[in-house]
């Protein structure tokens, strides 16, 4: 195979091939023939959570064939759909998701495999509004997993490990209209004081700044609207000022055009959850990204310890982003069990230098609870990790159950979650 990358060409892919069928049925039959096999998304993940010693397979040229329950308000459909037409989809029929990532452009199984969030105190990862799915065993067998089963809060939060997932059925809302706001200049003082009453001050909330910024650089609120109200959104109150644009200076300001409709105008849910329109990239693909998920009540000591090292970290960062979610259920959700935190850092395509300032990041955030990004730059052996997953041996086992022969293990799941 040409050697194919993942979306920022930071990983290339050791596998021998990717296949990309065009019906479940196809699918089925490449699986149980193959020796080993991983799915792969729409490659936005930054290392080689997707790769395989052996072949690849894309579910991507299925037909997403949408189905909407009215009564049981969900939507299936292909798993390898991405966000953009599910979005579209729904809308068009007066239905809603809960939330969104940043980029549209990602699948939606991606999406869920690694545990991916948006933001808003009381919403869950992206993961938490899958009610079923439907994977392909290693033996090509159809197995549906439904929420309340007993695997199927291992099952949904899986990293590809568990077999091929081919449905996906996730929870949908009324349509709802947000308004986006942006505000420079929130004082860092403030940020860490007020921190809950400045998080829960809209549906989704942003804080985008650099670390040695004299304040929080922007503040971004996604406010629901009803019947026009509210007509404004006041950020006064905690000492930041309302600006029309979204980007700062020296930042990402160039992807301006990039992203949905700011400047307070109310849109549909599925013009302004995600930051990132869906007709065009998301932002310069010269960039890594690292996250880390933090406890909510160690939010403060994290961001004041990244604060005392903002000198090491700026000179290769493009961009900060600090986001909240609710607890779930989920065994190897970021927010398993706990309010969360979520600090993430956009970095300039410069390996040597990101490796070390990561690392280093790493063993600050880590020892505080922090959970990294399954998708980004991760440093931590699956010893270091499994002090943060209580139901990392219970995964383990699932694992073992429904892949026994290991034919969906690779080098990334060998290293991170099994040792
Ligand atoms: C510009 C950019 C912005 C981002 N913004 C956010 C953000 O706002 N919030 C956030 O949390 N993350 C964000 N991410 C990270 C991204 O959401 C995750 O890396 C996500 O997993 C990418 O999905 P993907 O479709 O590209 O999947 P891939 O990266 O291709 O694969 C990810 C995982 O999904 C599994 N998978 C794919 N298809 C299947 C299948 N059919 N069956 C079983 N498993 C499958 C793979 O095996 C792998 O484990 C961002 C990434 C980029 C590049």
């Amino acid at each position: 195979m040409a050697q194919e990358r993942n979306w920022s060409q930071n990983h290339v892919f050791a596998a021998a091939r990717i296949h990309r069928p065009a019906s479940i049925d196809e699918a089925r039959h490449l699986i149980a023939a193959a020796p080993k096999i991983h799915a792969v998304g729409s490659r936005h993940s930054f290392n080689g959570i997707a790769d395989s010693g052996g072949e690849m397979i894309d579910l991507g040229a299925i037909d997403p064939d949408f189905v909407i329950d009215r009564d049981a308000m969900t939507v299936t459909f292909g798993a390898n759909t991405q966000y953009g037409p599910l979005c579209a989809t729904l809308q068009s029929h007066g239905y809603a998701l809960h939330n969104t990532a940043s980029l549209p452009h990602i699948t939606v199984i991606g999406a869920v495999a690694t545990g991916t969030h948006g933001s808003g105190d009381a919403n869950g990862t992206l993961s938490t509004a899958v009610a079923g799915l439907e994977l392909i065993a290693p033996n090509g067998d159809l197995v549906a997993v439904r929420r309340g089963e007993a695997d199927f809060d291992g099952a949904v939060v899986a990293l590809g490990a568990l077999g091929i997932v081919t449905r996906l059925t996730l929870d949908i809302l009324p349509s709802f209209d947000l308004r986006q706001d942006a505000f420079v200049d929130l004082p860092w003082e403030t940020a860490l004081a007020e921190f809950d009453a400045i998080s829960s001050a809209a549906y989704s909330f942003s804080m985008l700044t650099k670390w040695t910024s004299p304040s929080v650089d922007r503040l971004w609120l996604k406010t629901v609207v009803v019947d026009g109200e509210p007509r404004e959104v006041s950020a006064a109150g905690f000492g930041a000022t309302s600006v029309a644009t979204p980007f700062v200076a020296g930042g990402l300001e160039d992807s301006a055009a990039l992203v949905t409709t700011f400047g307070g105008i109310p849109g549909p849910w599925s013009e302004r959850l995600p930051h990132f329109r869906p007709d065009g990239p998301p932002g310069p693909t010269a960039q890594v990204q690292s996250e880390y998920m933090l406890p909510r009540p160690q939010a403060g000591a994290a961001l004041s310890a990244l604060r005392e090292i903002g000198d090491s970290i700026d000179p290769h960062l493009i961009a900060s982003e600090v986001r909240t979610m609710a607890a779930d259920r989920l065994w190897l959700s970021p927010a398993y069990g706990r309010d969360t935190v979520a600090i993430h850092f956009t970095w300039e395509m410069k390996p040597a230098e990101v490796a070390a300032i990561t690392q280093q990041i790493e063993d600050l955030l880590l020892p505080l609870g922090g959970r990294p990004h399954w998708g980004k730059i991760i440093h931590a052996d699956a010893g270091r990790l499994a002090p943060l997953y209580p139901r990392l041996p219970d995964f383990r086992a699932l694992a073992a159950r429904y892949d026994p022969d290991g034919k969906f293990r690779n080098a990334f799941l060998d290293r991170h979650v099994f040792g």
